[in-house]
């Protein structure tokens, strides 16, 4: 049955809620699922509740920003983590602390432009969830300043856009240092999309495996980094980096993952258990 290492949910950037994506993958007919919300673990909970008697297993997983080092991010997941574990409770409350100050960053520069949003809205819209650029361009939308989220990043707060700052990345390191420390492995999400830059980081920091399966990967992707990993002794996995059931985002169980990254990923976590 195939799988789906790359998830997320209300906790981050996602649509629907833990137990909602569960629920959609058991009805997908996926076997394992990894919910991987952007620095935050608050999902997990649910989802592993809603898993227990379904045919879907949920593994425990996490997306990570790191710094890319040209200026652009690279992601790093954590699978098979321990979510209770301090030391990653700690890091992701820091991380988490960032987003919200460069929130306020993009949104006071939006109102002091004219733009009629300010972070009671954005707050409200990201509900329990870490707080990302999505929650504030749902507020622009409900303010009327754009037609749609997407318009939102096209022109004002998108990576060239005038209103974008930059989020609070962890090194490399210590990216991978704290996964290791909470018994996971960590693993370069979506190289083809971003990322690339930093696996010589990462490489050296210990990483354990590549993305080298993802919705919005080519078939060239596919096989150049399926290689890289084959090359480095590291596991491939993949993932449909689900957000929403629309049109715009990869369905569920989209990524093309090789069914067996889920033991590969288990055998290794091994390695940093105690
Ligand atoms: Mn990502
Ligand atoms: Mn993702």
């Amino acid at each position: 049955m195939p799988v789906d290492l790359h998830v997320h949910t209300t906790a981050s950037d996602g649509a629907l809620a833990p137990s909602e994506v569960v629920r959609l993958a058991r009805e997908a007919g996926l076997s394992t699922i990894a919910i991987t919300d952007h620095d935050s673990t608050d999902g997990l909970d649910e989802a592993l509740r809603a898993s227990a008697g379904s045919t879907t297993c949920v593994l425990a997983g996490v997306e990570l920003s790191v710094d890319g080092g040209t200026g652009s991010d690279a992601h790093v997941l954590g699978l098979e983590i321990d979510h209770r574990e301090p030391a990653l409770v700690a890091t992701l409350a820091g991380l988490r602390a960032g987003r919200e100050e460069r929130a306020c960053t993009m949104v006071a520069a939006l109102a002091a432009a004219g733009y009629p949003v300010d972070m009671a809205s954005v707050r409200e819209i990201a509900g329990p969830g870490s707080i990302g650029r999505v929650h504030i361009a749902r507020a622009l939308v409900a303010a009327g300043c754009v037609p749609t989220v997407q318009e939102a990043f096209r022109t004002l707060i998108g990576r060239d856009a005038r209103f974008y700052a930059r989020k609070q990345t962890l090194r490399a390191v210590d990216a991978v240092d704290a996964i290791h420390a909470a018994g996971g492995v960590a693993v370069l999400a979506h190289p083809g999309v971003s990322g690339e830059s930093a696996f010589p980081a990462l490489l050296a920091a210990g990483i354990d495996g590549i993305e080298a399966f993802h919705a919005e990967h080519t078939a060239a992707d596919r096989e150049r980094f399926a290689a890289l990993a084959a090359a480095n002794g590291l596991i491939v996995t993949g993932g449909s980096d689900f957000h929403a059931p629309d049109l715009r985002s990869a369905p569920i169980g989209g990524g093309g993952c090789p069914d067996e990254a889920v033991e590969a990923i288990r055998i290794r976590a091994r390695r940093y258990r105690g």
